[in-house]
């Protein structure tokens, strides 16, 4: 292992291929408890793989710690909580939540990804011929400060997705003692990252309006002051209809406004920005460096930054610039160069004197895309996911499809009663879903 890897902590989304130090969550922690518990990721085995996976999680170290005050009180600002703040002591002040679905409401079929906290399934809605994709988490891998923080922001993100065409919709949110379940819109045309390997690259056009659906999507949660920080294929959905949906808000994080920033270092290696690597604090700069990391793939079909190994991977990704293919059109070399600039504040999107994200529209890269006709929904997607039923699956990789699916009992004992209170509102029932 290299030096750089030391530098690394694992954390709610602590897969092999991710990473995630909390320095801005950790400062405040450190002050009240010197425990932290150091974990390193396996970016080793992420890089030789030719896909980023969802393997399972393997062994993970956890801080079980209980949250300082300064703890509770930012954990509350994601998602107050009427058992935990002084409003909900009072018993007439918490909300009365509708009924909501419970796990009995819901039969399992199919695995379709797996993560480091759990896995996504597909699932029916028992007595209707509705499914979801419901993502599980389990409680027991979440008492700790920061992934109590991720999975309420996940939640938080995946609310005020609803308000977006090109983020992945949740229908509801539920519990049982030992698991969180978030029931989302079943996107049967799978993720970007089995399209990209399937078809090698996509052609400018459709690179084109995929990259500009999720464009449009990280200006609506940048706008809302959150980033999401793993943008990446294989959390970029397709629906029946071919459209783009950016999914997997586990590492968002947010209060991103008005200057303010962040220095927790986290990401996937692959899509890492160089201003992390360099621990400086940022803002939604490294989701426009992911971005052309993506676009680059698309039309390329290659990554711009490939090691042997991570140490090597940081330094191409702080120092080289990738090859750009003579048969790349101008717009495409042009759009690609500006995104993957390393200093941040000279990059597509951030550049002030630029307008900023607005300057993403203009770019000549993006002259056949009207804006608001993307909005709507109007521009039709180059391609077509061919799907015969809701259900099916023929666009996720058969490893997970075929996986017994199987939910093994867990320990709720193991699971602190203070921690099984952060969930008391988790319930959420999406008005606009029928479910
Ligand atoms: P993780 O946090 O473990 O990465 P994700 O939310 O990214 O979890 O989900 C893992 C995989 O499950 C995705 O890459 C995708 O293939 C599949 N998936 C997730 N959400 C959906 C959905 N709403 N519809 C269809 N597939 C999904
Ligand atoms: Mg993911």
């Amino acid at each position: 292992m290299g030096n750089s890897l030391n530098l690394f902590q694992g954390m709610r989304r602590k897969k092999k291929n991710k990473v995630k130090k909390g320095h801005d969550e950790v400062k405040s922690y450190d002050t009240e408890s010197k425990k932290r518990q150091k974990t390193t990721c396996r970016f080793a085995e992420s890089l030789i793989q030719p896909e980023e996976d969802h393997l399972g999680s393997g062994t993970r170290d956890r801080d079980i710690t209980p949250p300082s005050a300064d703890h509770i009180e930012e954990v509350q600002q994601v998602e107050p909580s009427p058992y935990l703040s002084e409003d909900g002591l009072n018993e007439s002040n918490v909300e009365v939540q509708p009924r909501n679905k419970s796990l009995e409401d819901f039969e399992f079929l199919k695995v379709l990804g797996r993560g480091g906290f759990g896995k996504v399934v597909l699932a029916e809605l028992r007595g209707t011929d509705k499914v979801f994709a419901v993502k599980i988490l389990k409680k027991d891998e979440l008492q700790s400060y920061q992934n109590l923080y991720q999975t309420l922001m996940e939640r938080r993100a995946l609310v005020l997705a609803t308000e977006h065409p090109f983020l992945t919709q949740v229908s509801c949110c539920f519990q049982t003692n030992d698991r969180l379940y978030f029931a989302m819109e079943y996107m049967n045309g799978g993720d970007l990252q089995y399209h990209i390997a399937r078809s090698f690259r996509f052609t400018v056009s459709r690179s084109r309006i995929y990259a500009a659906e999720i464009a449009s999507a990280l200006m609506f949660l940048h706008r809302n002051g959150i980033i999401h920080r793993d943008l990446k294929p294989s959390n970029i959905l397709l629906d029946a209809d071919g459209h783009c949906k950016l999914a997997d808000f586990g590492m968002c994080k947010g209060g991103i406004l008005d200057g303010k920033k962040t220095d927790t270092l986290c990401g996937t290696p692959l899509y890492i920005a160089p201003e992390i690597l360099l621990e400086c604090k940022y803002g939604a700069s490294v989701d426009w460096w992911s971005l052309g990391v993506i676009m680059y793939e698309m039309m390329v079909g290659y990554r711009p930054f490939v090691a042997r190994n991570e140490a090597r991977l940081y330094k191409s990704i702080l120092q080289n610039n990738p090859l750009y293919p003579f048969w790349l059109s101008r717009e495409s070399k042009r759009i690609l160069k500006a995104f993957l600039v390393k200093s941040p504040e000279n990059r597509l999107g951030c550049v002030v004197s630029q307008g900023q994200e607005e300057a993403i529209k203009i770019h000549p890269f993006f002259k056949k895309i009207d804006w608001e006709l993307l909005e709507q929904r109007k521009i039709t997607p180059p391609f077509k996911p061919k799907i015969t039923t809701k259900r099916d699956t023929n666009y996720f990789k058969a490893r997970f499809t075929r996986q017994k699916l199987k939910l093994t009992p867990t320990d709720d004992s193991k699971i602190k009663p203070f921690y099984q209170k952060f969930f008391d509102d988790f319930y959420y029932c999406n008005p606009n879903i029928d479910c």
